[in-house]
């Protein structure tokens, strides 16, 4: 799956979780995003691998493409370092938690595509394919860029539809200034 669709498909799912939770902010959004493209660092021609060649060589050369990153030791190994920075430095766990939401969700995308994901590397090279051999896609095909168009709609009628409070969302009370504007005006005319 391309990184726009990840991006897209990961914030469909976790779009309802923030508004529930009242953790709507544009951190949140970033967080998720960037968990849902990070796993591909192991490919040095995905979006993430091209920013950070280097890393992405090294990790390619090392454990594959859809190794590691993509298996329940990635989550483990993720998790566990945005544990120490939470605990070690000021980093918001609300942001580490969704940043782990958007890597978990990466994989679970992943492993609807033909070729599954080896959930359990390094303990056995099976791979997984969660639509049974029914259900799946292949990156770049055509299904995907369906995929990708459905849940772009789908983020239009979530954010028509959800509670979306843009003061909260973006840090800036407009409303609240807008009234302050109105009352402002209104004294001016008034006086
Ligand atoms: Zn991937």
């Amino acid at each position: 799956m391309q990184y726009r669709t990840h991006f897209t498909t990961s914030l469909v799912v976790a779009l309802p979780i923030m508004a529930a939770t009242d953790t709507l902010t544009i951190g949140s959004v970033l967080a998720v995003g960037l968990g849902a493209v990070f796993p591909d660092i192991d490919e040095p021609h995905s979006w993430i691998g091209c920013r950070t060649r280097g890393i992405s060589d090294v990790l390619n050369k090392v454990f594959g493409h859809r190794g590691i990153t993509h298996s329940l030791a990635g989550i483990f190994v993720v998790f566990l370092t945005v544990a120490l920075m939470i605990g070690l430095t000021d980093f918001k766990a609300i942001i580490g938690l969704y940043f782990i939401l958007g890597y978990i969700l990466h994989i679970v995308e992943d492993s609807f595509s033909k070729s599954g994901v080896k959930w359990l590397i390094p303990l056995s090279e099976h791979s997984f394919q969660s639509g049974m051999g029914v259900v799946w896609y292949r990156t770049g095909s055509i299904v995907e860029n369906f995929i990708f168009l459905g849940s772009i709609l789908i983020l239009i009628l979530q954010i028509k539809t959800l509670d979306f409070n843009i003061a909260s969302f973006t840090g800036i009370n407009l409303t609240g200034n807008l009234e302050n504007l109105i009352n402002q005006t209104k004294s001016f005319i008034g006086r």
